[in-house]
């Protein structure tokens, strides 16, 4: 297997002398510049090209997800080349929750500090009001065999990740790949890469309150039993109910395989050729961006990578992680995989182990410094 080419640049900026302060090339933001520039990850968008930037907003009450400033860094190179970029993410799992749906999505997003004018593009939701809009995508996974890719990502001509690389409690982190197995699929999707089978009803506890009614989308519950060839899987029913629905959840390893499985599918959908990821190693928070806090970073910050292997940057991500000294007061442990070391049911491996199986990428990289 050959080594894919990563690319690193570090977001230190180590000036020790009073007359030597301003060094505007040390900021973060020019070093991502010139990081997009050395990797050449924008170098295949043509003119006119529709460009979705994938990123994640965060949800009420998180505080360190990526910096807005990085997105529009970004965005206006993007438009240098002569693209035309949108800033996308997708509606969450749920139809309780204020991620569940575009236009809270977007309200929060404004909340955390992403609009149109601060990240200079415009922000679409790509799949929809309500997270039902995919395009359906028949993969080989090694879980799913079909997938419902979110609608503008589907129809977009290039794809960039930009992601907040950091731990997640049920797939041990999230860089690039969940960033596109997870960020990229519409709601029925997200509930086959998190649950087995359509929500049923247990008899015996239901009290005929009629809640999962009121909410299903598709009036899919009758007699209080659900129909299960009706119904789209969007988790609103058992967000409702007290006690009577029950869902069938995949382990750690198995949603690592179906998140990966629907990274094949994106990826496929729009075609390998027109990717590129870029992960940030900074507020390398154990928790994800949809939970409605943030911890203390668990390492040090590290910098930013770039590459067009979904596979090599999220294994150089890990490698990086595991490699760095803990940071005190934090959930970090020492351990060969940190993430496991805090969330001891999951482990780094599945999600890459995974794309290795599926040929997503490559698990031998080779760093390329850039200063
Ligand atoms: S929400 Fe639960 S308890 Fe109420 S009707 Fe539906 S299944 Fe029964
Ligand atoms: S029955 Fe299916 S479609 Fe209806 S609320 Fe429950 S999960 Fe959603």
């Amino acid at each position: 297997m050959t080594a894919s080419q990563v690319y690193f640049t570090d977001v230190r900026a180590p000036v020790d002398q009073p007359e030597r302060w301003y060094q505007p090339k040390l900021s973060a933001v020019n070093k991502l510049g010139r990081l997009v520039l050395k990797s050449g990850i924008l170098d295949n968008i043509s003119k006119g090209d529709q460009v979705a930037i994938k990123t994640h907003f965060g949800v009420h009450g998180t505080t360190k997800p990526l910096r807005p400033v990085f997105i529009r860094k970004v965005v206006q190179m993007v438009k240098d080349k002569g693209g035309k970029p949108f800033v996308t993410e997708t509606t969450g799992l749920g139809m309780t929750k204020e991620r569940s749906f575009a236009v809270s999505k977007i309200e929060t997003a404004e909340e955390n500090g992403y609009t149109s004018q601060t990240l200079s593009a415009p922000i679409i939701i790509a799949d929809g009001l309500q997270g039902f809009d995919g395009v359906e995508v028949q993969v080989e996974g090694l879980q799913l065999k079909k997938v419902y890719v979110a609608r503008h990502i589907a129809e977009a001509d290039k794809v960039i990740s930009l992601a907040h690389f950091k731990g997640h409690i049920d797939s041990g982190f999230g860089g690039a790949l969940k960033s596109i197995g997870v960020g990229c699929i519409a709601k029925p999707s997200k509930y086959d890469v998190h649950i087995r089978e359509p929500p049923t009803v247990n008899p015996e506890r239901c009290t005929k309150c009629g809640a999962c009614i009121d909410i299903c989308p598709v009036d899919a519950i009758k007699d209080w039993k659900i129909d299960p060839t009706k119904c789209v899987r969007c988790q609103g029913c058992a967000e409702v109910c007290k006690d009577a629905i029950s869902l069938n959840w995949v382990s750690s390893q198995e949603l690592c395989e179906r998140l990966t499985d629907c990274a094949k599918a994106v990826i496929d959908c729009v075609g390998r050729e027109n990717f590129r990821y870029v992960n940030f190693l900074l507020d390398i928070t154990p928790h994800c961006d949809c939970c409605p806090y943030s911890d203390n970073p668990i390492v040090p910050d590290l910098g930013i990578l770039a590459s067009d292997d979904i596979l090599a940057i999220d294994k150089a991500s890990v490698d990086m992680v595991n490699q760095a000294p803990t940071l005190p007061n934090s959930m970090a442990k020492c351990d060969e995989d940190k993430f496991h070391a805090i969330f001891e049911w999951t482990h780094s491996k599945y999600q890459l182990e995974a794309a290795e199986k599926l040929g997503l990428g490559s698990m031998k990289y080779e760093v390329i410094k850039v200063e």
